[in-house]
């Protein structure tokens, strides 16, 4: 498993006595990571309430219906589809990336493409399974052509559809894979550097932050260090579940 990670587990755990572990708080809405959008309801939307207030209080079937109709920012205009997101909806853990490339946006599932061989390669290190108690799903839900990275008004118009994806799935702790993901969820310009190694707090739930599989392709002496950061991880989930059991 970890040879195809390109890894070769020679790395001890860090102690890490001193963080701060949250007890996986369940916020019926979770913050914004984004500056407050001016209210705005969708043209096609005869409802005079604001998007932001009624996406908040819709449930799985009418978000991914609101997702795949979304005009709010110009990535909808180039998109073959939306890619709402994949996985265990009451999963424990969430891997958030940036955005669709061009697989996922043909195939509408996220990291499918060789990142996406990679992440799975980095969930299976740590004994996780797509699917499996975990979700996966992105900054914007529309391919940013040419794969640039999402604009923050396109990442702001998208943030509310994540948000209420948390709300609905309660997970225990989010990774933001790749520093798009970082900043947006952090409302930090930080480097993956300086962010990884710690447990923060993205409105109110755990959070840690790791490299993108996109970039350990690129990269590959940083497998080492994404590799602690997924042992991290699942030191800090089990910690979590020990804090807070699942009710039966
Ligand atoms: N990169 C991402 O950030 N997300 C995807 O879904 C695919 C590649």
């Amino acid at each position: 498993m970890l040879e195809e990670l390109g890894l070769v587990p020679q790395w001890v755990l860090r102690s890490r006595r001193g963080d701060d572990h949250d007890r996986g708080t369940t916020p019926a809405e979770v913050p914004s990571a984004q500056p407050p959008a001016a209210p705005r309801t969708d043209a096609s939307d005869s409802s005079a309430m604001p998007r932001e207030a009624r996406i908040a209080g819709m449930d799985w079937a009418q978000l991914k219906a609101a997702v795949r109709e979304c005009t709010a920012c110009r990535l909808h205009s180039a998109r073959t589809q939306t890619v709402f997101g994949v996985g265990d909806e009451a999963a424990d853990w969430l891997f958030i990336g940036e955005g669709p490339g061009a697989e996922e946006d043909a195939r509408g599932e996220p990291f499918v493409g060789q990142a996406g061989r990679l992440l799975d390669n980095m969930l299976a290190a740590i004994g996780l399974k797509r699917g499996q108690d975990v979700y996966i799903a992105n900054i914007v839900k529309c391919r940013p052509p040419g794969n640039r990275v999402p604009e923050p008004s396109e990442a702001g118009a998208c943030d509310v559809f994540l948000r209420r994806q948390i709300a609905l799935m309660r997970p225990r702790l989010l990774i933001a894979l790749g520093k798009t993901a970082a900043s947006n969820l952090l409302s930090s310009d930080a480097s993956i550097g300086s962010l990884r190694g710690r447990l923060h707090k993205c409105g109110g739930l755990p959070l840690i932050v790791t490299y993108h599989p996109a970039y350990l392709l690129r990269n590959l002496i940083d497998k080492a260090k994404a590799w602690e950061d997924l042992c991290f991880a699942r030191e800090t989930m089990e910690r979590l579940k020990a804090q807070a059991p699942a009710q039966p």
